[in-house]
Parts: C-alpha cells; structure tokens; sequence
C-alpha cells in the first residue's frame, strides 16, 4: 500500500498520522463500501503541540446506525473505549510523560452523497465537538472511494482461472477545528494535511481490549450468564501488574455460596482468564477465602479456548464451589 500526503502551511497545526491507523481506516471504510460507516479515532498530543493521530476505535453496534446517506455514531461503547485507553494510556507512560493522550474525534465515509467534502451537518457535528463538549480540537475524517478500477484479465493464466486485478484508492480528508477558532467567531473547520509516519516513530498506545475488538463475543458472556439468573460485573482493573488493566467480571447469583471472578487479560481468550471463587471460609466467622480453581471435577481444565464463562460456571457448581 502506498500512502502519499503533502505539506501543510506554516500556520496549520501538526498533524501526524500512523500508517497503521490509514490502513485501520481504510480496512473499515471498504467494508462498507456503499453506505456510510464511522469509527472513533485517539492519539496524543506531544510536548511540542504536535497532534498525533494513532488509534482507531471500532464502533459499537450500540452506537452506530450506517444509512446510504448518512451515519449516526457516538455514544456509551465509544465513551467507555476511549476512557479505557486513556486510563492505559498513562499506565504505559507513568515514567515518560512524553505526550497527553487525547480523544482525536472521529472518521466518517459519505459516500452517498456524491461529493468530496464536510456536509453542513458534518460543519456542524464538528462545530458542536469543541462549543458543547468542550474538546480543545477536533478532528475529523471524511473517507471517501474515488473510483474502483478493475482489470479483468482472461489470457496467461493457469487453467481454469479468471484473475480480477482491483486497485481501489481511498482517500481521507482531515478536517481541524479547535478552541481558538470558535473564540474568533470561526465556525467552519479548515482542512490539514497530516504527515504520514510509521507507528514506531511515535509514542507507543494501549491495544485495545478484547471488549471492543470482539463485541460480540464479549456481549454474548454477559447474556448467557443472565438468562442463567446470574449477574455479571465488568471492573477494569490491573490484577497481574503489567502496564494494561484486566476486564475482571465480577458474578453472583442469588443462592450461591460464593461469588466468582473471571479476570481476562486484553487479549482474551488468546491469554486464559484466572478464575477465582471468593467463599465464606466458615459461615459463623466474618471471613472471606479468595482461591484459584484450575481443574474441573474430572480434573481437566476448568478453561479451555472453547469454554464461555457460562460453561465455567457449571463447572464450579459441579465441584460445589458456588
Ligand atoms: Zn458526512
């Protein structure tokens, strides 16, 4: 993949970007290459005032509605995403400082509309992200897919084979607004032209947790627990002490003995969860035993990457744990 950009004038901001988060970008914006698609975008600001755009949040199905000619995104998935990389953000920077992580805004694709630039609702949306909820800049990207030129080639090739040669170009606009330009009565934003850099160059992000990368998985948990009754608690928390917080779900259901913690890594299930059960050690003493269960009753592992915690969970009540 090539990616080309040209410089900004002296006035404009600093605006990078990594390549890694271009192709994040264009990855989502060619799944949805009719309709209107929208994700959220993080980074940092250096000490210089370098703005850098490095991180991509996928968006929730809970807070995106894609039409042909429009999209809806924001709300609770996409806050909760950005609070738990920033939180990770200053865990993995506690002794560097080098840079403030900042919520950079969002991308968005409009294809529908049939021309190159911010509709006024977009003017608008951008207007509103600095006025009414007061970020200190904005910026947003208008992804956009020119043409899609295909070759399809017949002649030289293997035996019973078509080859369809696809060169699909996207191309990304970067619209800036900030504080300065609302307070001079400013109230349409100003394109910039971000320098494209490779994502070593530029201070390391948190990788999002398994929660936003497989929505589904992590939804489907949560329900199969409760139409068995029991509740389920997500606390973002560091257990192990490395850099970046566990997701430790905190379980109970009404008649158990004790309550269960699943404790998974971000990366899960490729890091097995640690599964405790908190249990009064002796009824008629206030006293709480926190212990580890690795074994199910044929003394296999509880966990396997094929387990849901549901499956976990009768395990533990085989064993009388709950
Ligand atoms: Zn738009």
């Amino acid at each position: 993949m090539q990616m080309t950009s040209t410089a900004g004038s002296a006035t404009d901001p600093r605006v990078l970007i990594t390549r890694k988060v271009l192709r994040e970008l264009s990855a989502e914006t060619l799944k949805y290459p009719n309709i209107e698609t929208a994700c959220g975008l993080v980074g940092m600001v250096l000490a210089n005032g370098t703005i850098v755009i490095a991180g991509v949040i996928p968006p929730s199905t809970r807070d995106i509605v894609r039409r042909q000619a429009t999209v809806k995104f924001g709300g609770e998935g996409l806050s909760a995403a950005v609070l738990w990389m920033e939180a990770n953000f200053a865990n993995i920077h506690k002794n560097d400082s080098v840079a403030n992580f900042s919520f950079i805004w969002k991308k968005h694709s409009h294809h529908g509309l049939g021309y190159n630039h911010f509709s006024q609702t977009d003017v608008n949306s951008i207007v509103e992200a600095v006025e009414k909820y007061k970020m200190e800049f904005a910026i947003g990207i208008l992804a956009l897919i020119p043409e899609n030129r295909s070759t399809v080639h017949t002649r030289g090739q293997m035996k019973g084979t078509v080859s369809v040669e696809s060169d699909v170009t996207v191309r990304f606009r970067f619209y800036y607004f900030d504080r300065n330009m609302l307070q001079a009565g400013i109230r349409e934003p100003k394109l910039v032209t971000p320098q494209v850099v490779d994502e070593k160059v530029v201070p390391v992000m948190p990788p999002l947790a398994w929660q936003w990368v497989d929505e589904d998985g992590f939804n489907r948990q949560l329900r199969q627990l409760e139409e068995y009754g029991a509740r389920a608690t997500p606390i973002y928390r560091d257990v192990n002490g490395d850099p970046i917080q566990e997701i430790q779900f905190v379980i109970t259901k009404p008649n158990w003995k004790g309550t269960l913690l699943v404790t998974t890594n971000w990366d899960y299930p490729k890091t097995p969860p640690l599964i405790q059960v908190i249990s009064d050690v002796d009824p008629t003493r206030p006293g709480k035993e926190l212990h580890e269960v690795k074994l199910d009753a044929d003394g296999k592992p509880i966990w396997t990457s094929e387990s849901d915690f549901i499956d976990v969970v009768f395990e533990l009540e085989k064993l009388e744990e709950l």
